[in-house]
């Protein structure tokens, strides 16, 4: 089980993203709105895109009570920064992040029925959010993120951004298959590559 899903020690009031729903009560239908600045969690990244450390979210979460358990929702806007995967310039985005996550009563029909990796828990009257926060945020990063939509990347020859290139740039290849054959009888080949 991944270390992030294992909810069997006791969770820490104390932390900013373990919220009481003692606030909520178990009447179905009930409702609390609240609005919380947290911190990220730490290491949101793929290789090329992270979540800057140290930025604090704004979350608005609803808390509503269901038959089964709490049901929370929460809609993030989250900041980005990382490098371009055509042209490796800087960039900074930013991500939207949709959670809703049910965390089951204990001994409910849904806590016998499923297992934790399926449906997360309460723990007493608490509930965790960081594990649906964190995946919510990883799902959401981009796998190929671009400076801008249109980024034209490099040219492949000489490195250049196009951006920076006159639109005629080209390296006077005429015939690829006679710059291969030409490259193969070169004696220098071995220092050009
Ligand atoms: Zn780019
Ligand atoms: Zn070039």
């Amino acid at each position: 089980m991944p270390e992030s899903r294992k909810t069997q020690e006791r969770l820490d009031p104390r932390k900013p993203l373990v919220f009481d729903t003692r606030e909520v009560g178990r009447r179905p239908g009930s409702a609390k709105r609240l609005r919380r600045p947290v911190p990220v969690p730490e290491d949101l990244a793929l290789d090329l895109v992270r979540v800057p450390a140290g930025t604090t979210l704004d979350l608005e979460v609803m808390l509503e009570s269901v038959l089964e358990g709490v049901l929370v929702s929460t809609t993030a806007e989250v900041p980005i920064e990382g490098e371009c995967g055509r042209c490796l310039e800087p960039f900074q985005d930013f991500v939207d992040v949709e959670i809703q996550e049910l965390y089951a009563y204990p001994d409910s029909e849904t806590d016998d029925t499923t297992d934790e990796d399926e449906v997360s828990r309460l723990q007493g009257d608490f509930l965790d959010l960081e594990p649906a926060l964190r995946d919510a945020v990883v799902l959401a990063l981009p796998t190929n993120p671009l400076c801008r939509d249109d980024c034209p990347g490099l040219c492949p020859d000489c490195g250049v951004h196009w951006d920076d290139l006159p639109p005629e740039h080209s390296h006077d290849v005429a015939d690829p298959r006679w710059a291969a054959l030409q490259a193969l009888n070169d004696p220098n080949r071995e220092s050009r590559s």
